[in-house]
Protein backbone atom coordinates (compact mmCIF):
# COMPACT_ATOMS: atom_id res chain seq x y z
CA UNK A 1 0.00 0.00 0.00
CA UNK A 2 0.95 3.51 -1.18
CA UNK A 3 2.22 5.40 2.25
CA UNK A 4 1.68 9.01 -0.01
CA UNK A 5 -1.81 10.93 0.49
CA UNK A 6 -3.51 14.11 -0.38
CA UNK A 7 -4.99 13.50 2.96
CA UNK A 8 -5.11 11.55 6.15
CA UNK A 9 -8.31 11.49 8.45
CA UNK A 10 -7.77 10.27 12.04
CA UNK A 11 -10.86 9.10 13.49
CA UNK A 12 -14.10 7.19 11.90
CA UNK A 13 -16.69 8.94 13.82
CA UNK A 14 -19.26 11.20 11.58
CA UNK A 15 -16.65 14.29 11.16
CA UNK A 16 -13.88 11.95 10.35
CA UNK A 17 -16.50 9.44 7.95
CA UNK A 18 -17.86 12.90 6.25
CA UNK A 19 -14.21 15.07 5.81
CA UNK A 20 -13.08 11.50 3.91
CA UNK A 21 -16.18 10.96 1.80
CA UNK A 22 -16.22 14.73 1.04
CA UNK A 23 -12.20 14.16 -0.62
CA UNK A 24 -12.24 11.46 -1.65
CA UNK A 25 -15.63 12.17 -3.53
CA UNK A 26 -13.81 15.50 -5.10
CA UNK A 27 -10.92 12.77 -6.38
CA UNK A 28 -8.46 13.26 -3.60
CA UNK A 29 -6.14 10.48 -2.14
CA UNK A 30 -7.36 10.08 1.32
CA UNK A 31 -6.31 7.95 4.06
CA UNK A 32 -8.89 7.27 7.07
CA UNK A 33 -7.52 5.30 10.23
CA UNK A 34 -9.63 4.38 12.84
CA UNK A 35 -8.79 2.48 16.01
CA UNK A 36 -11.98 0.97 16.56
CA UNK A 37 -12.75 -2.27 14.43
CA UNK A 38 -15.83 -0.45 12.98
CA UNK A 39 -16.46 2.67 11.59
CA UNK A 40 -19.10 5.17 13.39
CA UNK A 41 -17.06 6.22 16.74
CA UNK A 42 -20.31 6.99 18.85
CA UNK A 43 -22.79 6.19 15.57
CA UNK A 44 -22.72 2.50 15.61
CA UNK A 45 -24.28 -0.53 16.98
CA UNK A 46 -23.74 -3.51 18.89
CA UNK A 47 -24.82 -7.00 19.50
CA UNK A 48 -25.41 -9.11 22.48
CA UNK A 49 -27.39 -12.87 22.48
CA UNK A 50 -30.42 -12.22 19.79
CA UNK A 51 -30.58 -8.20 20.14
CA UNK A 52 -28.64 -5.86 18.24
CA UNK A 53 -28.90 -2.04 19.84
CA UNK A 54 -27.90 1.47 18.59
CA UNK A 55 -25.70 3.17 20.56
CA UNK A 56 -26.55 6.61 20.27
CA UNK A 57 -28.99 8.04 17.64
CA UNK A 58 -32.70 9.13 19.02
CA UNK A 59 -33.61 11.45 16.44
CA UNK A 60 -31.75 12.45 13.35
CA UNK A 61 -32.27 16.05 12.54
CA UNK A 62 -31.80 18.09 8.82
CA UNK A 63 -33.29 14.84 6.86
CA UNK A 64 -36.69 15.76 6.54
CA UNK A 65 -39.86 14.47 4.35
CA UNK A 66 -39.53 13.46 0.09
CA UNK A 67 -40.86 16.93 -0.77
CA UNK A 68 -39.46 18.91 1.70
CA UNK A 69 -35.61 17.74 2.51
CA UNK A 70 -33.17 18.84 5.11
CA UNK A 71 -29.99 20.35 5.07
CA UNK A 72 -28.15 16.54 6.02
CA UNK A 73 -30.36 14.26 3.40
CA UNK A 74 -29.17 17.05 0.76
CA UNK A 75 -25.44 17.08 1.82
CA UNK A 76 -25.66 13.51 2.06
CA UNK A 77 -27.57 12.80 -1.32
CA UNK A 78 -24.38 14.95 -2.89
CA UNK A 79 -21.66 12.87 -1.40
CA UNK A 80 -23.50 9.95 -2.38
CA UNK A 81 -24.24 8.61 0.87
CA UNK A 82 -28.04 8.18 0.60
CA UNK A 83 -27.08 5.51 -2.25
CA UNK A 84 -26.33 3.23 0.26
CA UNK A 85 -28.55 4.17 2.98
CA UNK A 86 -32.40 4.84 3.89
CA UNK A 87 -34.50 6.78 6.77
CA UNK A 88 -36.94 6.35 8.43
CA UNK A 89 -39.69 8.63 9.39
CA UNK A 90 -40.70 9.51 13.32
CA UNK A 91 -43.97 9.80 13.58
CA UNK A 92 -43.97 12.08 16.46
CA UNK A 93 -41.53 14.70 17.85
CA UNK A 94 -41.47 13.33 21.24
CA UNK A 95 -43.80 12.58 24.80
CA UNK A 96 -43.16 14.65 28.08
CA UNK A 97 -44.09 12.89 30.90
CA UNK A 98 -43.72 14.76 34.47
CA UNK A 99 -45.64 13.18 37.16
CA UNK A 100 -48.90 15.48 36.55
CA UNK A 101 -49.03 15.50 32.81
CA UNK A 102 -48.50 13.18 29.50
CA UNK A 103 -48.29 14.97 26.46
CA UNK A 104 -47.57 13.72 22.80
CA UNK A 105 -45.68 16.45 20.30
CA UNK A 106 -46.55 15.99 17.17
CA UNK A 107 -44.46 16.81 14.02
CA UNK A 108 -45.71 20.16 12.06
CA UNK A 109 -45.82 24.11 13.61
CA UNK A 110 -49.56 24.19 13.28
CA UNK A 111 -49.90 21.21 15.05
CA UNK A 112 -46.75 21.77 17.89
CA UNK A 113 -48.24 24.87 18.84
CA UNK A 114 -51.80 23.79 18.89
CA UNK A 115 -51.34 21.12 20.80
CA UNK A 116 -49.31 23.16 23.44
CA UNK A 117 -51.80 25.91 23.36
CA UNK A 118 -54.01 23.55 24.34
CA UNK A 119 -52.52 21.62 27.09
CA UNK A 120 -51.82 25.18 28.48
CA UNK A 121 -54.73 27.36 27.71
CA UNK A 122 -53.67 30.17 30.18
CA UNK A 123 -50.50 30.96 28.34
CA UNK A 124 -51.48 30.15 25.07
CA UNK A 125 -50.79 34.08 23.20
CA UNK A 126 -47.26 33.84 25.49
CA UNK A 127 -46.19 30.57 23.66
CA UNK A 128 -47.63 31.62 20.49
CA UNK A 129 -45.12 34.67 20.57
CA UNK A 130 -42.48 32.72 21.90
CA UNK A 131 -42.67 29.62 18.83
CA UNK A 132 -42.98 32.47 15.93
CA UNK A 133 -39.44 34.14 17.86
CA UNK A 134 -38.04 30.79 17.36
CA UNK A 135 -39.06 30.02 13.94
CA UNK A 136 -38.15 33.42 12.42
CA UNK A 137 -34.87 33.39 13.82
CA UNK A 138 -34.26 30.12 12.73
CA UNK A 139 -35.23 31.37 8.97
CA UNK A 140 -32.80 34.42 9.51
CA UNK A 141 -30.09 31.97 10.54
CA UNK A 142 -30.72 29.47 7.48
CA UNK A 143 -29.73 32.33 5.18
CA UNK A 144 -26.84 32.90 7.04
CA UNK A 145 -25.71 29.69 6.54
CA UNK A 146 -27.22 29.22 3.19
CA UNK A 147 -25.71 29.86 -0.16
CA UNK A 148 -25.94 33.41 0.05
CA UNK A 149 -24.25 33.96 3.64
CA UNK A 150 -23.53 36.87 4.97
CA UNK A 151 -23.13 38.99 1.84
CA UNK A 152 -22.38 42.76 1.65
CA UNK A 153 -21.08 42.92 5.81
CA UNK A 154 -22.15 46.83 5.65
CA UNK A 155 -25.55 45.69 5.61
CA UNK A 156 -25.82 42.50 6.96
CA UNK A 157 -26.28 44.00 10.65
CA UNK A 158 -29.73 45.44 9.48
CA UNK A 159 -30.48 41.55 7.47
CA UNK A 160 -28.87 39.58 10.49
CA UNK A 161 -30.71 41.89 13.28
CA UNK A 162 -32.48 39.17 15.30
CA UNK A 163 -29.55 36.97 14.67
CA UNK A 164 -26.97 39.75 16.17
CA UNK A 165 -29.71 40.25 18.55
CA UNK A 166 -29.86 36.68 20.30
CA UNK A 167 -26.16 36.01 19.51
CA UNK A 168 -25.39 35.85 23.42
CA UNK A 169 -28.48 34.76 24.59
CA UNK A 170 -29.24 32.20 26.70
CA UNK A 171 -32.66 30.06 25.54
CA UNK A 172 -34.32 30.23 29.39
CA UNK A 173 -33.61 33.91 29.71
CA UNK A 174 -35.69 34.34 26.48
CA UNK A 175 -38.70 31.60 27.11
CA UNK A 176 -39.09 32.92 30.64
CA UNK A 177 -39.99 36.39 29.26
CA UNK A 178 -42.79 35.06 26.67
CA UNK A 179 -43.92 32.05 28.84
CA UNK A 180 -44.84 32.10 32.72
CA UNK A 181 -46.03 28.51 33.43
CA UNK A 182 -42.82 26.12 34.51
CA UNK A 183 -44.68 23.26 33.19
CA UNK A 184 -45.25 24.81 29.68
CA UNK A 185 -41.98 25.91 29.88
CA UNK A 186 -40.52 22.66 30.31
CA UNK A 187 -42.42 21.12 27.89
CA UNK A 188 -41.14 23.50 25.21
CA UNK A 189 -37.77 22.93 26.68
CA UNK A 190 -37.77 19.40 26.56
CA UNK A 191 -35.02 18.83 24.08
CA UNK A 192 -32.66 20.51 26.06
CA UNK A 193 -31.94 16.12 26.97
CA UNK A 194 -30.69 16.43 23.38
CA UNK A 195 -28.03 18.73 23.73
CA UNK A 196 -27.09 18.30 27.05
CA UNK A 197 -27.21 21.94 28.85
CA UNK A 198 -29.90 23.31 30.88
CA UNK A 199 -32.48 25.97 29.73
CA UNK A 200 -30.67 28.50 31.76
CA UNK A 201 -27.42 27.73 30.10
CA UNK A 202 -27.92 26.98 26.12
CA UNK A 203 -27.35 29.64 23.64
CA UNK A 204 -30.95 30.38 22.25
CA UNK A 205 -30.11 30.66 18.74
CA UNK A 206 -28.43 27.05 19.23
CA UNK A 207 -31.84 25.45 20.56
CA UNK A 208 -34.23 27.67 18.22
CA UNK A 209 -32.72 26.57 14.89
CA UNK A 210 -32.71 22.97 16.26
CA UNK A 211 -36.24 23.20 17.86
CA UNK A 212 -37.62 24.46 14.59
CA UNK A 213 -36.01 22.50 12.09
CA UNK A 214 -37.42 19.31 14.55
CA UNK A 215 -40.97 21.04 14.68
CA UNK A 216 -41.08 21.92 10.83
CA UNK A 217 -39.13 18.83 9.18
CA UNK A 218 -39.50 15.84 11.88
CA UNK A 219 -36.98 13.71 12.89
CA UNK A 220 -35.59 10.59 10.75
CA UNK A 221 -34.50 7.51 12.19
CA UNK A 222 -31.69 4.83 10.28
CA UNK A 223 -32.78 1.49 8.42
CA UNK A 224 -30.43 -0.34 9.89
CA UNK A 225 -29.44 1.64 12.74
CA UNK A 226 -26.66 4.38 12.94
CA UNK A 227 -24.21 1.71 12.01
CA UNK A 228 -25.87 1.82 8.93
CA UNK A 229 -25.40 5.43 7.71
CA UNK A 230 -21.77 5.05 9.23
CA UNK A 231 -20.84 2.09 7.09
CA UNK A 232 -22.56 4.18 3.90
CA UNK A 233 -19.80 6.17 4.60
CA UNK A 234 -17.09 4.07 3.86
CA UNK A 235 -18.75 2.81 1.04
CA UNK A 236 -18.20 6.03 -0.44
CA UNK A 237 -14.50 6.51 0.58
CA UNK A 238 -13.67 3.32 -0.98
CA UNK A 239 -15.61 3.67 -4.00
CA UNK A 240 -14.06 6.87 -5.13
CA UNK A 241 -10.95 5.39 -4.62
CA UNK A 242 -9.92 5.92 -0.69
CA UNK A 243 -8.28 3.68 1.83
CA UNK A 244 -9.84 2.60 5.06
CA UNK A 245 -7.67 1.35 7.93
CA UNK A 246 -9.20 -0.04 11.17
CA UNK A 247 -7.62 -1.61 14.61
CA UNK A 248 -5.13 1.46 14.16
CA UNK A 249 -4.40 3.89 16.29
CA UNK A 250 -2.86 7.02 15.23
CA UNK A 251 0.24 7.90 17.82
CA UNK A 252 1.75 11.01 16.48
CA UNK A 253 0.99 13.48 13.95
CA UNK A 254 4.19 14.16 12.40
CA UNK A 255 5.23 17.98 11.37
CA UNK A 256 8.49 19.71 10.27
CA UNK A 257 8.80 23.98 9.67
CA UNK A 258 4.84 24.60 11.38
CA UNK A 259 3.54 22.11 8.78
CA UNK A 260 1.80 18.91 8.85
CA UNK A 261 3.60 16.07 7.69
CA UNK A 262 1.45 12.91 8.05
CA UNK A 263 0.89 10.94 10.88
CA UNK A 264 3.01 7.66 13.13
CA UNK A 265 0.37 4.29 13.99
CA UNK A 266 0.99 2.86 17.36
CA UNK A 267 2.27 0.11 15.35
CA UNK A 268 5.22 2.18 14.32
CA UNK A 269 3.91 2.66 10.10
CA UNK A 270 4.12 6.23 8.71
CA UNK A 271 1.82 7.24 6.14
CA UNK A 272 2.91 11.11 4.63
CA UNK A 273 0.68 13.81 3.86
CA UNK A 274 0.18 17.69 3.19
CA UNK A 275 -3.01 17.44 5.22
CA UNK A 276 -4.63 16.03 8.54
CA UNK A 277 -7.96 16.13 9.38
CA UNK A 278 -8.21 15.10 13.55
CA UNK A 279 -11.49 13.63 14.17
CA UNK A 280 -9.77 12.59 18.02
CA UNK A 281 -10.67 15.61 20.31
CA UNK A 282 -8.56 19.11 20.17
CA UNK A 283 -7.46 18.51 23.47
CA UNK A 284 -6.19 14.51 23.11
CA UNK A 285 -5.04 15.96 19.51
CA UNK A 286 -2.79 18.64 20.69
CA UNK A 287 -1.55 16.79 24.22
CA UNK A 288 -1.12 12.68 22.89
CA UNK A 289 -0.98 13.58 18.86
CA UNK A 290 1.40 16.24 18.93
CA UNK A 291 3.24 16.45 22.07
CA UNK A 292 5.07 18.99 23.58
CA UNK A 293 5.22 21.64 20.84
CA UNK A 294 4.68 25.47 21.31
CA UNK A 295 1.77 25.59 18.73
CA UNK A 296 0.04 22.99 20.67
CA UNK A 297 0.14 24.70 24.08
CA UNK A 298 -0.69 27.86 22.52
CA UNK A 299 -4.17 26.55 20.98
CA UNK A 300 -4.94 24.50 23.96
CA UNK A 301 -4.86 27.92 26.01
CA UNK A 302 -7.40 29.60 23.42
CA UNK A 303 -9.71 27.04 24.36
CA UNK A 304 -9.48 27.40 28.11
CA UNK A 305 -13.09 29.71 28.00
CA UNK A 306 -14.96 26.30 26.56
CA UNK A 307 -16.02 23.74 28.63
CA UNK A 308 -16.22 20.08 27.99
CA UNK A 309 -20.04 18.93 27.64
CA UNK A 310 -21.71 15.99 29.37
CA UNK A 311 -21.86 12.03 28.79
CA UNK A 312 -24.05 9.40 28.62
CA UNK A 313 -25.71 6.70 30.55
CA UNK A 314 -27.39 4.50 28.74
CA UNK A 315 -29.14 0.92 29.61
CA UNK A 316 -29.95 -1.20 26.69
CA UNK A 317 -32.75 -3.77 26.85
CA UNK A 318 -33.94 -6.69 24.98
CA UNK A 319 -37.28 -7.00 26.14
CA UNK A 320 -39.24 -10.52 25.51
CA UNK A 321 -42.48 -8.52 25.16
CA UNK A 322 -43.94 -6.39 21.90
CA UNK A 323 -43.91 -2.71 22.73
CA UNK A 324 -47.64 -2.87 22.54
CA UNK A 325 -48.19 -5.24 25.25
CA UNK A 326 -45.82 -2.59 27.24
CA UNK A 327 -48.15 -0.19 26.39
CA UNK A 328 -45.68 1.48 23.92
CA UNK A 329 -46.19 3.71 21.18
CA UNK A 330 -44.17 6.83 21.05
CA UNK A 331 -40.22 6.76 20.01
CA UNK A 332 -38.83 9.36 22.41
CA UNK A 333 -40.08 9.46 26.11
CA UNK A 334 -39.07 12.05 28.21
CA UNK A 335 -39.43 10.94 31.66
CA UNK A 336 -39.17 13.85 33.88
CA UNK A 337 -39.26 13.87 38.05
CA UNK A 338 -40.28 17.70 37.46
CA UNK A 339 -40.11 20.51 35.48
CA UNK A 340 -36.92 22.32 37.26
CA UNK A 341 -34.60 21.30 34.49
CA UNK A 342 -32.04 23.49 35.34
CA UNK A 343 -31.13 21.92 38.98
CA UNK A 344 -31.73 18.27 36.50
CA UNK A 345 -28.04 19.54 34.81
CA UNK A 346 -26.71 21.10 37.54
CA UNK A 347 -27.10 17.58 39.34
CA UNK A 348 -25.09 15.94 36.50
CA UNK A 349 -21.96 17.37 37.98
CA UNK A 350 -22.58 14.63 40.28
CA UNK A 351 -23.46 10.70 40.55
CA UNK A 352 -26.79 10.58 42.14
CA UNK A 353 -30.21 9.28 40.90
CA UNK A 354 -30.83 11.23 37.58
CA UNK A 355 -34.24 14.12 37.33
CA UNK A 356 -34.63 13.00 33.55
CA UNK A 357 -34.69 9.69 32.09
CA UNK A 358 -35.26 9.07 27.95
CA UNK A 359 -36.89 5.95 27.40
CA UNK A 360 -36.59 5.20 23.72
CA UNK A 361 -38.37 2.72 22.36
CA UNK A 362 -36.80 1.90 19.01
CA UNK A 363 -39.73 -0.36 17.71
CA UNK A 364 -41.83 2.60 16.65
CA UNK A 365 -39.23 4.23 14.55
CA UNK A 366 -38.67 0.73 12.80
CA UNK A 367 -40.93 -2.42 13.85
CA UNK A 368 -38.32 -4.93 12.25
CA UNK A 369 -35.39 -3.83 14.71
CA UNK A 370 -35.39 -6.54 16.94
CA UNK A 371 -36.67 -10.33 16.67
CA UNK A 372 -40.18 -10.66 16.51
CA UNK A 373 -42.78 -10.45 19.51
CA UNK A 374 -39.75 -8.46 20.71
CA UNK A 375 -38.66 -4.92 22.07
CA UNK A 376 -35.22 -2.97 21.55
CA UNK A 377 -35.81 -0.17 24.55
CA UNK A 378 -32.96 2.09 25.52
CA UNK A 379 -32.84 3.87 28.71
CA UNK A 380 -30.85 7.16 28.59
CA UNK A 381 -29.25 10.22 31.22
CA UNK A 382 -26.30 12.04 30.87
CA UNK A 383 -23.61 12.91 33.32
CA UNK A 384 -20.66 14.74 32.73
CA UNK A 385 -17.58 12.21 33.25
CA UNK A 386 -14.91 13.93 35.40
CA UNK A 387 -16.35 12.45 38.91
CA UNK A 388 -16.53 8.61 37.18
CA UNK A 389 -13.01 8.64 36.98
CA UNK A 390 -12.67 8.99 41.09
CA UNK A 391 -15.00 5.68 41.36
CA UNK A 392 -13.45 2.39 42.63
CA UNK A 393 -13.94 -0.69 40.73
CA UNK A 394 -16.23 -1.76 43.76
CA UNK A 395 -17.69 1.69 43.32
CA UNK A 396 -18.53 1.33 39.92
CA UNK A 397 -20.01 -1.28 39.73
CA UNK A 398 -22.39 -0.54 42.01
CA UNK A 399 -23.53 2.87 41.29
CA UNK A 400 -23.76 1.84 37.89
CA UNK A 401 -26.42 -1.18 38.45
CA UNK A 402 -27.74 0.98 40.95
CA UNK A 403 -28.45 3.76 38.22
CA UNK A 404 -30.03 1.29 35.80
CA UNK A 405 -32.27 -0.28 38.39
CA UNK A 406 -33.83 3.30 39.14
CA UNK A 407 -34.41 4.06 35.60
CA UNK A 408 -35.50 0.89 34.80
CA UNK A 409 -38.43 1.10 37.55
CA UNK A 410 -38.39 4.94 36.21
CA UNK A 411 -39.63 3.58 32.92
CA UNK A 412 -41.67 0.79 34.34
CA UNK A 413 -44.17 4.02 34.92
CA UNK A 414 -44.97 4.13 30.96
CA UNK A 415 -44.28 0.46 30.56
CA UNK A 416 -45.42 -1.55 33.24
CA UNK A 417 -44.14 -5.54 33.27
CA UNK A 418 -40.79 -3.97 31.26
CA UNK A 419 -38.54 -5.45 33.98
CA UNK A 420 -40.06 -8.92 34.28
CA UNK A 421 -40.30 -9.23 30.33
CA UNK A 422 -36.56 -8.22 30.20
CA UNK A 423 -34.12 -10.85 28.56
CA UNK A 424 -31.21 -8.91 28.24
CA UNK A 425 -29.23 -5.75 29.72
CA UNK A 426 -26.37 -3.97 29.49
CA UNK A 427 -24.94 -0.70 30.90
CA UNK A 428 -22.89 2.24 29.43
CA UNK A 429 -21.56 4.84 31.42
CA UNK A 430 -19.01 7.72 31.27
CA UNK A 431 -16.15 5.69 31.36
CA UNK A 432 -17.38 3.26 28.63
CA UNK A 433 -17.90 6.10 25.79
CA UNK A 434 -13.55 7.14 27.06
CA UNK A 435 -12.80 3.73 26.15
CA UNK A 436 -14.64 3.00 22.81
CA UNK A 437 -13.63 6.65 21.53
CA UNK A 438 -11.36 7.66 23.61
CA UNK A 439 -13.30 11.21 23.45
CA UNK A 440 -12.14 13.57 26.65
CA UNK A 441 -14.31 12.51 29.37
CA UNK A 442 -16.76 10.87 26.87
CA UNK A 443 -18.41 13.95 25.96
CA UNK A 444 -21.25 13.09 23.51
CA UNK A 445 -21.21 17.15 22.16
CA UNK A 446 -17.46 18.01 22.26
CA UNK A 447 -17.72 21.54 24.22
CA UNK A 448 -20.87 22.97 26.02
CA UNK A 449 -22.88 25.13 23.50
CA UNK A 450 -23.06 28.18 25.95
CA UNK A 451 -24.10 31.51 24.64
CA UNK A 452 -20.75 32.08 24.25
CA UNK A 453 -19.16 29.22 22.88
CA UNK A 454 -21.74 27.82 20.10
CA UNK A 455 -22.24 28.06 16.13
CA UNK A 456 -19.77 30.68 14.82
CA UNK A 457 -18.40 31.56 18.26
CA UNK A 458 -17.27 27.81 18.57
CA UNK A 459 -13.78 26.53 17.63
CA UNK A 460 -13.45 26.34 13.94
CA UNK A 461 -12.01 23.80 11.74
CA UNK A 462 -8.17 25.31 11.39
CA UNK A 463 -5.82 23.40 13.51
CA UNK A 464 -2.09 24.83 15.49
CA UNK A 465 -0.34 23.96 12.16
CA UNK A 466 -0.48 24.79 8.85
CA UNK A 467 -2.15 22.06 7.16
CA UNK A 468 -3.92 20.56 10.42
CA UNK A 469 -7.44 20.71 10.75
CA UNK A 470 -10.55 19.55 12.97
CA UNK A 471 -14.05 17.68 12.32
CA UNK A 472 -16.27 16.73 14.94
CA UNK A 473 -18.34 17.40 17.90
CA UNK A 474 -15.68 20.34 19.67
CA UNK A 475 -15.81 21.95 16.34
CA UNK A 476 -18.39 24.67 14.45
CA UNK A 477 -21.13 23.66 14.13
CA UNK A 478 -21.87 21.96 16.78
CA UNK A 479 -22.00 18.02 18.56
CA UNK A 480 -24.76 15.83 16.96
CA UNK A 481 -25.03 13.74 14.23
CA UNK A 482 -25.78 16.24 11.51
CA UNK A 483 -23.88 19.20 12.89
CA UNK A 484 -21.25 16.69 12.99
CA UNK A 485 -21.47 15.44 9.59
CA UNK A 486 -21.65 19.62 8.24
CA UNK A 487 -18.41 20.06 10.50
CA UNK A 488 -16.41 17.08 8.59
CA UNK A 489 -17.67 18.97 5.41
CA UNK A 490 -16.54 22.62 6.20
CA UNK A 491 -13.10 21.09 6.97
CA UNK A 492 -12.81 19.29 4.04
CA UNK A 493 -13.31 22.28 1.82
CA UNK A 494 -10.75 24.13 3.76
CA UNK A 495 -8.44 21.27 3.57
CA UNK A 496 -8.86 20.83 0.24
CA UNK A 497 -7.38 24.73 -0.65
CA UNK A 498 -4.29 23.51 2.05
CA UNK A 499 -3.89 20.32 -0.43
CA UNK A 500 -4.28 22.18 -3.64
CA UNK A 501 -1.26 24.90 -2.16
CA UNK A 502 0.64 21.85 -1.26
CA UNK A 503 0.35 20.87 -4.89
CA UNK A 504 1.89 24.50 -6.39
CA UNK A 505 4.29 24.80 -4.39
CA UNK A 506 5.72 20.97 -5.70
C1 LIG B 1 -26.13 7.87 23.97
C2 LIG B 1 -26.00 8.92 22.90
C3 LIG B 1 -27.14 9.44 22.32
C4 LIG B 1 -27.03 10.40 21.29
N1 LIG B 1 -28.17 10.82 20.66
C5 LIG B 1 -28.08 11.67 19.60
C6 LIG B 1 -29.25 12.01 18.84
O1 LIG B 1 -30.34 11.51 19.06
N2 LIG B 1 -29.11 12.88 17.81
C7 LIG B 1 -27.92 13.44 17.49
O2 LIG B 1 -27.85 14.22 16.54
N3 LIG B 1 -26.79 13.14 18.21
C8 LIG B 1 -26.84 12.26 19.24
N4 LIG B 1 -25.72 11.92 19.96
C9 LIG B 1 -24.45 12.68 19.73
C10 LIG B 1 -23.65 12.19 18.54
O3 LIG B 1 -23.64 10.79 18.52
C11 LIG B 1 -22.22 12.72 18.61
O4 LIG B 1 -22.21 14.13 18.82
C12 LIG B 1 -21.43 12.44 17.34
O5 LIG B 1 -21.63 11.11 16.89
C13 LIG B 1 -19.93 12.69 17.58
O6 LIG B 1 -19.23 12.51 16.37
P1 LIG B 1 -17.72 12.95 16.20
O7 LIG B 1 -17.51 13.27 14.75
O8 LIG B 1 -17.37 14.03 17.16
O9 LIG B 1 -16.86 11.63 16.47
P2 LIG B 1 -16.81 10.54 17.64
O10 LIG B 1 -18.08 9.78 17.65
O11 LIG B 1 -16.32 11.14 18.92
O12 LIG B 1 -15.69 9.58 17.06
C14 LIG B 1 -14.31 9.87 17.06
C15 LIG B 1 -13.62 8.68 16.41
O13 LIG B 1 -12.21 8.90 16.38
C16 LIG B 1 -11.56 7.68 16.71
N5 LIG B 1 -10.23 8.02 17.22
C17 LIG B 1 -9.93 8.85 18.25
N6 LIG B 1 -8.60 8.92 18.43
C18 LIG B 1 -8.04 8.14 17.47
C19 LIG B 1 -6.68 7.82 17.12
N7 LIG B 1 -5.65 8.33 17.82
N8 LIG B 1 -6.45 6.97 16.09
C20 LIG B 1 -7.50 6.45 15.38
N9 LIG B 1 -8.79 6.72 15.67
C21 LIG B 1 -9.05 7.56 16.69
C22 LIG B 1 -12.45 7.05 17.75
O14 LIG B 1 -12.23 5.67 17.89
C23 LIG B 1 -13.83 7.37 17.18
O15 LIG B 1 -14.27 6.37 16.29
C24 LIG B 1 -25.77 10.92 20.92
C25 LIG B 1 -24.62 10.38 21.50
C26 LIG B 1 -24.72 9.37 22.47
C27 LIG B 1 -23.49 8.75 23.04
Amino acid sequence: MTTKFDAIVIGAGLGGLAAAAMLAQKGRGVLLIEQHNVPGGYATSFVRGRYEWEVALHELSGIGPPDHRGDLYRLLEYLGVTQHVAFTRIPELYRSVFPDLDLVLPVGREAYEETLCTAFPHDADGIRRFLNRVHDLARELARFTGKGGIGNPLTAPFRFSKTLRYLPAAWGTVLNRDVKDPQARAVISQYWGYFGIGPAKVAFLYFASALSSYVKKGAAYVKGRSQALSNAFVKVVEANGGKVLFNTRVQQITCANGRVTGVTTRAGEQFQAPVVISNADPITTCRNLLGDIPQATRFLRKLRPAAVAPSSFNVYMGVACPPEKLGLSTHENFLNADPDFDRHYESMRHIGLPGITLATCYNAADPDISPPGTTSMVLTTLYYGTPWFELSPEQYVETKNRIADFMIDTAERIAPGLRSHTEVVEVATPITNMRYTTTMDGSIYGFDNTPFYHTVLRMGHQGPLDGLFFAGAYTQPGGGFEPCIMSGAMAARMAMKQIEKAQEEV
